[in-house]
């Protein structure tokens, strides 16, 4: 059977391509003027080629032309122009890209060297976007050799070719604007500062200058004066709207803080100097050139819902995705910069394809990346780091511990607790160096403040025996360390947790004799306690205190607290409460004698009492502050 070749009902197409592809119609620009840099591109390539070096790009411009009363705008370019037949198949045929065929033929007459060139164009249908707001669109060029042609069209009735006169190489672009409608307003594309944003917006980063008169007004010279009010005159500035030098394909070499500091505030309207920033480029896997910031200060807007974290994303200097999210873990989502890459997958309306592969690996290049900057950082410049920690730590902390701790080896190493014995900020990597012969656990303790903690009755006896802890004071620091479990097979290990493992055998020992000859008092005070308490025993390790809370099982008082604060203050989860008390205290001497004489009712008023001085303690809500009160003033009087 023979083979038959599709029918396309172009009409259709073209109406497919004009109205469904592009989600805004302001692309256009974005589109045409990415044409116009790459039909420069082929021009100056040419010209490259053929030995003329002495063409530099700033001589190539882009010129945006507006002419309000005829509903015009131009956009024109001084590249390689078309010759009659190519209009025809360039523009004639959907969906053919002579730039694809461009760069493709580069590439095997020049091998991987050809590279270098941006070329933008690949589908074949960017040019049609013009007719989003144009109702007649007319190409007026002219090749290198002098052929000149005109293509004209207004979108649904097909188009003509015919001969033309332009007197430079180049090409025009003539968009007629569509009239304003109901609901839509095309005038807007035929004003200077919508123009230029959308310009700043999508083809800031192309290569050649993208220029376009600007009106402006000023009073009139000798107006404005005590005797004579101020009269207003335009005048006109030749702008070159666009930056062209994507500064983080510059060599690292030329470029200074101050280069990389003004890029960040300008891009990203900050009005401090970023803390770092991190400039690389990677060809591998994935081709990428990225610059990312970290900013001094985090967003007012950082840690609540409102904050969108994400990349920058461009494909040959031109924007795909203002924040592209995929990039950044929501670990390091207060990183800010961009990233720059050609490998990546676009759909026809230049989006990024949603499973891209190389985002994966770019995303995870990065990531790696950033925590070694963010360590070198440490250890270089800890001044710096403690800033960034005091911003971003708290995140860094809840990346740790979401997703049950399934980024905790990549953030470890960055996290910073307030050390008993060095009176600073300490990593988890120096605590362990310094841990003394014999420890197994890293000890820490939970708090309010340090101050706090270090009043802590268990707190005494660490201080004395010379160990140093981790003071913890930040809501999700338990849950997070929890969710460590340890660090360099060090546990970690809350001081108030009730089988503190401090003492020596021969103590332990001890204190095991001493709790079975106390075994009644000690039964006395459980029994007036009650389900407070799962348990009430002796302990060594209270020095002036006589009392204090520990607790058995997951959760400790500290986690209790912060998950009743986060219910409104009702507590759902009840840490298992362990009551020690100090058998060298004289209160349990008192406690002794008491249970001698027989007298009850006294003990369970010291056993309440003892019951809330040690939640006291411990910074924790007593259950009924009257009761209390005057529980003590009944031993007062
Ligand atoms: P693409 O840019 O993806 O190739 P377009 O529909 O935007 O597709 O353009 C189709 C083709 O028309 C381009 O590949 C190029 O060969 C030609 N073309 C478009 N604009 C110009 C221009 N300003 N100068 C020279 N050639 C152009
Ligand atoms: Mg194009």
């Amino acid at each position: 059977m023979a083979k038959k070749q599709f029918k396309t009902e172009s009409k259709r197409l073209l109406d497919l391509m004009i109205n469904s592809i592009y989600t805004h119609k302001e692309i256009f620009l974005r589109e045409l003027i990415s044409n116009a840099s790459d039909a420069t591109d082929k021009f100056y390539f040419n010209a490259m080629r053929s030995g003329d070096s002495g063409l530099t790009r700033e001589q190539l411009p882009i010129t945006l032309t507006i002419d309000r009363e005829n509903r015009r705008l131009t956009i024109s370019d001084c590249g390689c122009g078309m010759t009659a037949e190519e209009l025809e198949s360039n523009l004639g045929t959907i969906a053919r890209s002579g730039s694809l065929a461009f760069k493709q033929e580069m590439k095997s007459q020049e091998g991987e060297s050809a590279e270098d060139i941006d070329i933008i164009g690949q589908f074949g249908v960017g040019f049609y976007a013009a007719f989003m707001v144009a109702k007649d669109v007319k190409v007026v060029t002219r090749t290198a050799d002098g052929a000149c042609a005109c293509w004209e069209s207004s979108g649904d009735d097909g188009y003509t070719i015919s001969d033309a006169d332009r007197a430079e190489r180049g090409t025009d672009i003539i968009l007629t604007i569509k009239d304003n409608t109901d609901t839509e307003q095309y005038d807007e594309y035929l004003e200077q500062f919508r123009l230029q944003s959308i310009v700043k917006k999508y083809s800031d980063y192309i290569r050649y200058p993208i220029r376009m008169e600007m009106t402006h007004s000023r009073v009139k010279e000798g107006t404005g004066t005590d005797d004579k009010p101020a009269e207003y005159e335009d005048y006109t500035t030749l702008d070159t709207l666009n930056s062209m030098i994507p500064i983080w394909k510059k060599s690292k070499k030329e470029l200074t803080d101050d280069d990389y500091n003004h890029f960040y505030k300008s891009k990203f309207f900050d009005y401090e100097d970023a803390l770092l920033h991190i400039h690389t480029s990677t060809e591998g896997a994935a081709t990428y050139h990225a610059l990312l910031f970290v900013p001094a200060r985090a967003p007012f807007d950082y840690y609540t819902k409102d904050y969108e974290k994400g990349l920058q994303l461009y494909s040959n200097g031109v924007l795909i995705m203002d924040k592209c999210a995929d990039l950044l873990p929501d670990h390091f989502s207060f990183v800010r910069g961009l990233v720059d890459s050609a490998d990546l997958s676009l759909n026809i309306s230049r989006e990024l394809l949603q499973h891209d592969r190389h985002l994966k690996v770019i995303a995870s290049s990065l990531e790696k990346k950033i925590k070694s900057e963010l360590l070198h950082l440490q250890k270089n410049e800890r001044e710096k780091y403690e800033t960034f920690f005091r911003a971003f730590g708290r995140q860094l902390k809840y990346g740790a511990y979401v997703n049950y701790g399934a980024h905790k080896d990549m953030l470890m190493d960055l996290l910073l607790y307030y050390s008993s014995t060095e009176g600073k900020l300490v990593t988890l990597e120096e605590y362990v160096s310094r841990m003394q012969e014999g420890q197994t656990d890293i000890y820490y303790a939970c708090g309010e403040n340090v101050a706090k903690i270090e009043a802590l009755p268990r707190f005494e006896q660490l201080r004395d025996k010379g160990y140093e802890v981790l003071c913890l004071t930040d809501d999700i620091d338990e849950f997070c360390v929890k969710m460590m479990a340890s660090y360099q097979g060090k546990t970690f290990k809350s001081i108030t947790e009730s089988d503190l493992d401090l003492e020596t055998e021969e103590e332990k020992e001890q204190l095991r004799k001493l709790g079975e000859e106390n075994e009644s008092v000690l039964k006395a005070v459980k029994d007036a306690l009650g389900d407070k308490v799962k348990k009430v025993q002796l302990t060594g390790q209270l020095k002036s205190h006589a009392c204090c809370m520990t607790t058995e099982g997951g959760l400790s008082l500290e986690m209790e607290k912060v998950l009743r604060a986060q219910n409104g203050g009702d507590a759902q989860m009840r840490a298992e409460r362990v009551l020690e008390l100090n058998p060298e205290h004289a209160i349990f001497a008192k406690l002794k004698s008491l249970q001698e004489s027989g007298d009850t009712a006294t003990i369970a008023t010291y056993a309440t009492i003892l019951y809330d001085q040690a939640l006291l303690i411990e910074g924790m809500p007593i259950d009924d502050p009257g009761a209390y009160a005057n529980a003590v003033c009944s031993l007062l009087v």
